[in-house]
């Protein structure tokens, strides 16, 4: 009641008793308006340090927390990256003994996407390998252990999405299996060095073997050239 409420410049609600109250009309010492004035300036500018530093330690807060996940995440790509790029000490191009790796030992060696395609006879989405309308000359390889399997001039435009070849470079290159998943009958094809999987065969190619050799391009390495 004795109070009144106007704005100081730090531009908050600050209290002090009206000007007309100085005076003692019940007898009472009131304090003078300069010490309440200064008082409650005091008090204000305390509560605008201590908001401002809360505000301050609540950002400092949020920005940690920022870095922190940053940097875990980070470490987690790295990880990532350097469990890709493991040296695989069995890829020769030119070594044609056969392997016997476990999935166990290959899936510390090989990118995700290559471990699922190879070892798990996965298959890549039509039109999304890197392979499926290249005419560039060159050799492909096996992704997983650098077998020799295409030359550039057997691989033939197919409307398929997937890289298609019409003949091995040689005839044990790679190896094939009856395949009855997914309700159809299909041959498998794979690497004749390491058994990954590599595609499927069909009898729709063109002369001179009249076969396609239909390969996902994840599990294909290219190396251009005559
Ligand atoms: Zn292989």
């Amino acid at each position: 009641m004795f109070m009144n409420r106007r704005l100081c410049q730090h531009g908050n609600d600050c209290l002090i008793f009206p000007g007309n109250l100085q005076s003692k009309p019940f007898g009472i010492s009131y304090i003078s308006i300069n010490e309440v004035d200064k008082t409650a300036h005091i008090i204000t500018l305390t509560l605008y340090i201590m908001r401002t530093i809360l505000k301050m330690m609540m950002a400092a807060t949020t920005l940690l927390t920022a870095a922190c996940s940053n940097a875990q995440n980070k470490t987690e790509n790295n990880r990532k990256m350097s469990e890709q790029t493991k040296p695989n000490p069995y890829y020769s191009r030119t070594d044609t003994n056969k392997l016997t790796v476990s999935n166990e030992e290959w899936k510390k060696l090989l990118p995700a996407d290559v471990y699922r395609i190879a070892r798990l006879a996965g298959t890549e989405y039509a039109f999304s390998g890197k392979y499926w309308k290249t005419d560039v000359k060159g050799m492909y390889y096996c992704v997983v252990c650098g077998n020799p399997l295409f030359k550039s001039g057997a691989k033939f435009a197919s409307s398929c999405g997937w890289p298609s070849f019409y003949e091995t470079i040689r005839p044990n290159s790679v190896e094939y299996l009856q395949d009855d998943s997914h309700g159809m009958s299909r041959i498998e094809v794979r690497c004749g060095r390491c058994e990954s999987h590599l595609g499927h065969i069909f009898d729709d190619g063109p002369a001179p073997t009249f076969k396609r050799f239909c390969m996902n391009s994840a599990v294909l390495d290219f190396e251009p050239g005559e």
